[in-house]
């Protein structure tokens, strides 16, 4: 594995040679800058993995270097960790506001800010993996619909080849126009997060779930008939009505439609698909949250 780069951006000489010189033995390759803006240059110049960055500093302030970079698409996904001298909540606050991921108090303790930059590392590394595999819904954090409908495609194959039996459940969330017409996008999108959590917390081991479109997702459950997956719709039917979301002064809670089909007597995946979504229209139909199986 290439070796790591750090950034430090410090206008302190002294605090900047401790992290450099016990930094440099972790294997990192250091950089530095005295200021905020030869520290945006170095950024763009070295790309590095990591950057810690001073709030205090004369001229361009930490906070507002901070901003730069989250506003400049070429650098805003590197992990920028704050080092202050103040025990500050209201300041530490801003910082992680802005976008950094952590923060360290100076004068730091060369074993804590080893761990954060370790921290930092891993979490880039995680986002890259993701990005790059682009698998994964960036809102939800499940599977994108692209994945799921080539797990789908591998767990019929998969079916065919041994003669079993799988399902798949379709969900939609009941109204959700209502939710981001009364309570705006950003709750909507929390609607969302959390119902994927729960699903995805909910599922058994060995199954999928994956975001098919806007409010609507998929759970492949492997090895189960549709009564199986009728069971299973239902208790998921009741963890998504059982969370409640904050609004302003308003709290509230979402129910979710399903539709349920299994592959015995279907001659096409599509085929599959389609039943569990004409399956979930009928729930729809018939009152909402609920579940409906394919016949
Ligand atoms: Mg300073």
């Amino acid at each position: 594995m290439r070796s790591m780069k750090v950034l430090i951006i410090d206008d302190d000489v002294d605090s900047l040679a401790i992290a450099r010189l016990r930094l440099k033995k972790d294997g990192y390759i250091i950089h530095s800058a005295g200021d905020g803006l030869e520290g945006l240059e170095r950024a763009r110049e070295v790309d590095p993995d990591v950057i810690l960055l001073d709030v205090q500093m004369p001229g361009k302030s930490g906070f507002q270097v901070c901003e730069d970079l989250k506003s400049d698409p070429d650098l805003c996904n590197i992990p920028v960790v704050f080092l202050s001298a103040a025990d500050d909540i209201s300041e530490k606050v801003k910082g992680l506001d802005l976008g950094a991921v952590d923060y360290v108090t100076k004068p730091f303790d060369i074993f804590e800010l080893r761990a954060r930059v370790r921290a930092a590392l891993r979490t880039k590394r995680l986002q890259e993996l993701l990005l790059k595999y682009g698998e994964v819904d960036s809102l939800t954090e499940i599977y994108n619909r692209r994945v799921l409908m080539e797990r789908l495609q591998q767990e019929w194959d998969r079916s065919l080849r041994s003669n079993t039996i799988f399902s798949f459940i379709m969900t939609d969330i009941d109204e959700f126009k209502n939710v981001n017409d009364t309570f705006g996008h950003p709750v909507g999108d929390d609607v969302l997060e959390k119902v994927a959590y729960k699903l995805k917390k909910s599922i058994r081991s060995g199954d999928i779930v994956g975001r098919y479109g806007g409010e609507e997702f998929g759970i492949i459950m492997v090895n189960s008939t549709v009564q199986e997956a009728f069971v299973a719709a239902d208790r998921y039917r009741q963890e998504i009505k059982k969370i409640v979301f904050k609004a302003k002064k308003a709290s509230f809670s979402v129910t979710a439609s399903f539709g349920v089909a299994d592959s015995s007597e279907k001659d096409s995946l599509d085929n599959l698909v389609s039943a569990a979504d004409s399956a979930m229209y009928e729930a729809k139909e018939s009152g909402r949250n609920k579940v409906c199986m394919s016949d």
